[in-house]
């Protein structure tokens, strides 16, 4: 028997998880142990022009090895793979319509024509350093209805956030937390013009749909949390419960990326590491990052 909890993991496959990912998988694999709930796999491929399939292979490849086992997801066979299947982004557009006109009707987004780098990247998390720049507010409606078109495809499509308010949470680990809307983020974008559909939008739908009960992911996405709380809230979702966890740098101090070849799990299992020993870095990390802040 198992207990109402449900956590996830979700990967991007845009390159070989790093150290950095897998600490963080390997915590929301242990909070879900702890809880004796269920581990959900979602593969989050939704942007087309970085997604590949071979990196997706590799991640659930390289996660198994580790040590870490799911419930639910795209390799679990039986019952269809799951109760709440598809488990691969790319195969949930439908999802994401439906949640796009509704946001559409109660007038909270709206169509965007301005061309800006952000929109580039916005199908993927924005870990820190590479978030969305508070957007101008050139295209936001000064007033009028929207009415929603037979397809997002053609513009992009924004949030409008309501600025001064402030949205606070509680971090299951970090502890309280609060951003400003229209301060510490801006309209944020939903939908892109090629027809693809933004992360904000997506990972909102899917914990929702998925029923998630607990969010556990890097610390990066604070900011984006507050996002998305915005978005759980206009669609009437009760969001989850968050627990964001520490980052892991290297010797310079960089936050650990996908640019961090040879710290990727794939490389470190090349060179002969074992499992155990992987997750004794996590554990040192963890005792160093307790002693910082006693
Ligand atoms: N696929 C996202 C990433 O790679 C996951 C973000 C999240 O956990 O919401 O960062």
């Amino acid at each position: 028997m198992t207990s109402s909890y449900r956590g996830r993991l979700a990967p991007s496959p845009t390159g070989y998880l790093h150290l950095g990912h897998a600490r963080t998988f390997w915590t929301a694999y242990q909070r879900a142990r702890e809880a004796d709930g269920v581990l959900v796999m979602r593969n989050e491929d939704l942007d087309p022009q970085r997604s590949k399939p071979e990196y997706a292979v590799a991640m659930l490849d390289d996660l198994r090895w580790l040590g870490i086992r799911w419930q639910e997801g795209p390799d679990v066979t039986g019952s269809g793979g799951g109760l709440y299947a598809p488990y691969e982004q790319s195969r949930r557009r439908q999802f994401y319509l439906e949640a796009w006109s509704r946001l559409v009707q109660t007038q909270f987004v709206y169509p965007c024509r301005c061309s800006r780098k952000d929109l580039a990247r916005s199908a993927q998390a924005p870990h820190d350093e590479e978030d969305e720049p508070l957007y101008p507010g050139t295209c936001r409606p000064i007033g009028g209805d929207i009415v929603v078109p037979e397809s997002p495809a053609g513009v992009n499509w924004r949030f409008r956030v309501p600025d001064g308010q402030v949205i606070s949470f509680h971090d299951g680990h970090f502890g309280p937390q609060q951003f400003i809307a229209g301060r510490d983020f801006g309209d944020f974008l939903v939908w892109r013009r090629d027809d693809v559909p933004a992360y904000q939008l997506a990972v909102v739908v899917d914990d929702a749909a998925m029923r998630i009960t607990e969010v556990v992911r890097g610390a990066d996405l604070l900011r984006s949390t507050a996002r998305q709380i915005l978005v759980h809230r206009t669609l009437g979702l009760e969001p989850p419960l968050w627990y964001h966890c520490p980052l892991m740098h290297d010797a310079r101090g960089l936050r650990l990326a996908k640019r961090h070849d040879a710290l990727s799990l794939r490389a470190l299992r090349e060179r002969g590491m074992t499992p155990d020993q992987v997750v004794a870095i996590f554990d040192s990390a963890e005792a160093a990052s307790s002693r910082s802040k006693s």
